[in-house]
């Protein structure tokens, strides 16, 4: 009998602040109302983005923009943790499952610490195994505060 092998990767993903009042702020899975939205073809879900890319980084599979290209029209406005889910059942195809994916979002509004619980539920729902959430302030970096970024690891095993 041979061990399970594991796999990490490493996700990264930003999405300027929009002046689209239409938008909506989509983070981790959670609807904001009272904060502007992200600019992005999706809903612009940039936790969701850099958790989907850590993945299928881990897997070998390419990244988001391969499988869900931001020139489909199909996907605009996709809910990207859909996205991510279906990233996930890539992975299980190509034989791997997610052990864990923890990430860290740079923004200031709005804070994560009293919310990231709640992402972290419907993030782990997503991938099936548990995913973590920081959140950093842009410490009036003004280079930083135009967008928020994500960044995101994760490790996969092929039983
Ligand atoms: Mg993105």
């Amino acid at each position: 009998m041979s061990a399970a092998r594991y796999r990490i990767g490493q996700g990264y993903d930003i999405h300027p602040w929009s002046t689209d009042p239409r938008r909506k702020l989509v983070l981790g899975g959670l609807v904001f109302d009272g904060l502007p939205g992200l600019a992005g073809h999706s809903d612009a879900d940039v936790i969701a983005h850099a958790c989907t890319d850590a993945l299928l980084g881990a897997a070998g599979l390419g990244d988001i923009g391969t499988l869900f290209p931001d020139t489909d029209p199909a996907l605009e406005g996709a809910d990207s943790v859909e996205l991510l889910r279906l990233a996930v059942k890539e992975l299980a195809a190509a034989g791997w499952e997610p052990v864990n994916v923890d990430c860290t979002a740079v923004l200031d509004e709005p804070k994560l610490s009293p919310i990231r619980h709640r992402m972290e539920a419907v993030l782990t729902a997503a991938v099936g195994a548990p995913v973590t959430v920081k959140g950093k302030r842009t410490e009036q970096v003004p280079e930083l505060a135009g967008a928020v970024q994500c960044w995101a690891v994760a490790l996969v095993r092929s039983p």
